[in-house]
């Protein structure tokens, strides 16, 4: 049966050195291995320097995703070639969710967003508001696993709510900042929400990248999610001493 190669996997089996990146002669040997000829050095160079967004002369995981982000389902590889720690398969068994919204002119954004990093969000638990999910599996078939109201019709809301629950990992919420909301009180108690609960939360493709990175690096489940905040175990405290100060 044909498994997926991750991002992950991809890397790791070109990173000869293993030093997390992959250089030009890696990626030479690669081509090599796959009986690609391109023909002379410099075409090799060019088709590598296309992968290597930043130009350092390395390509790393983000700069692997964005490339496999063209190619819709990653590359198959057969069921003995995948390793033990398959990441994608560690990040579906949290029980927390990554939710994915963005506001109507922010849509496309976020779908060429997810787009670019296909193979990492597919195989993420996810939580979207009603437009939002229905527009990124109509574009790009990707599966929500819970589908809340749109928006503005209370789906902030039950996000928040699932945060309270501690069932949120990190959001990805693509705000359009030039355009009022009916909702903006509903957003603005989402936001509260994160801060309280210290959730990761991106608004922007930039921070967004940043999130994706961390969440690659550290799974859903990361340290700063089992611990109280300062001010928030300052409140538990007062709070008790409401409760105590009725005891009979
Ligand atoms: P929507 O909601 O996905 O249903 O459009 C997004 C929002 O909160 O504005």
């Amino acid at each position: 049966m044909d498994r997926w190669l991750t991002p992950e996997q991809l890397l790791r089996s070109v990173d000869v050195n293993q030093d997390g990146t992959i250089d030009l002669l890696e990626f030479s040997d690669f081509l090599n291995s796959l009986n690609f000829n391109l023909g002379s050095e410099d075409s090799v160079k060019q088709l590598f320097g296309s992968f290597d967004h930043s130009g350092d002369g390395l390509i790393d995981l983000a700069e692997v995703c964005s490339a496999l982000g063209a190619i819709p389902s990653g590359l198959p590889v057969q069921d003995d070639q995948a390793p033990a720690d398959d990441s994608a398969i560690q990040e579906r068994k949290s029980s927390k969710f990554v939710s994915l919204v963005a506001h109507n002119d922010m849509k496309n954004v976020l779908i060429n967003f997810v787009a670019g990093n296909k193979p990492f969000f597919a195989g993420l638990p996810l939580v979207t508001t009603g437009s939002t999910g229905r527009s990124l599996k109509k574009k790009l078939g990707i599966e929500v696993e819970r589908l809340v109201a749109s928006g503005p019709l209370g789906g902030d809301q039950a996000i928040g709510g699932m945060i309270s629950e501690g069932q949120i990992a990190a959001i990805f919420f693509f705000k359009d900042p030039l355009t009022s909301h009916a909702h903006a009180s509903d957003i603005e108690a989402l936001t509260r929400l994160c801060d309280v609960h210290q959730i990761p939360y991106a608004t922007n493709p930039a921070s967004a990248e940043g999130l994706m990175m961390s969440l690659k690096a550290y799974g859903l489940d990361w340290e700063l999610h089992r611990q109280d905040s300062a001010v928030v175990q300052s409140y538990k405290n007062q709070q008790q001493g409401v409760i105590d100060s009725y005891s009979s």
